[in-house]
């Protein structure tokens, strides 16, 4: 068995494991294939894996283009920050947005989205640390955000995401996201990574984004 499918079996496990039988949400692992090459992408792929994540625009057309082409159901995520000249790319080949981080980008899709009859799922990125320079849309616009990009730009919104801030437990912030998508009303929550996934299904996870655990170290 290729290494890959064993590391994602692996994590299947603990999640089975980690989880209470009284609450059957199992969440959805997200392949996070960025910096790695379709050769090795395959194994999962033909292993029968769906969800596969990347965090470039360009990185990603190159290479799923080609393997969408031949592996039907695929659902690509994308991860990473988005400038607004790379929407046109992105909402061909994309099926998820995990990173809406501002309105001019929520404008954009939107346009986009009209031309080209094609909706993105999406999660709002939020930024819990806002004294810091990092991507996101913060607890005290969240709110008045969320209104502007459903009820005037007509986006498809379906959870929250957040990347923790580093050297802090995790675990306070997975339940952070959690009160605060129940507020809105939103059911998916995108949170967790190689290190942290198992916290963050046990906080409600809907979505696990893991790279290396799977794939192994990037360069
Ligand atoms: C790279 C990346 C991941 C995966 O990171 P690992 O630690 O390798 O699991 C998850 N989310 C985002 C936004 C990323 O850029």
């Amino acid at each position: 068995m290729h290494k890959s499918i064993n590391n994602l079996l692996n994590v299947k496990n603990k999640l089975n494991v980690s989880k209470s039988s009284a609450d059957k949400t199992v969440p959805k692992i997200i392949a996070v294939s960025k910096t790695f090459s379709i050769e090795k992408i395959l194994p999962l792929l033909e292993h029968g894996h769906k969800d596969f994540g990347e965090n470039k625009v360009q990185e990603a057309v190159e290479k799923w283009t080609k393997i969408k082409n031949k592996f039907q159901n695929i659902n690509l995520h994308m991860l990473g920050k988005v400038q607004t000249n790379k929407v046109r790319f992105l909402l061909p080949l994309f099926d998820y947005l995990h990173s809406l981080d501002n309105f001019k980008l929520a404008e954009k899709i939107s346009k986009e989205e009209v031309k080209k009859n094609k909706k993105l799922k999406i999660f709002i990125q939020i930024n819990f640390d806002n004294e810091i320079q990092k991507s996101g849309i913060t607890l005290s616009e969240l709110e008045e955000f969320y209104k502007e990009c459903t009820l005037n730009l007509n986006l498809n919104i379906i959870g929250l995401m957040c990347l923790p801030p580093v050297n802090r437990d995790p675990e306070i912030f997975f339940k952070k996201l959690k009160e605060l998508a129940n507020k809105i009303q939103l059911d998916e929550l995108s949170m967790g990574m190689s290190n942290d996934f198992e916290e963050a299904a046990r906080n409600g996870s809907t979505f696990l984004r893991i790279g290396s655990k799977i794939f192994g170290m990037r360069n």
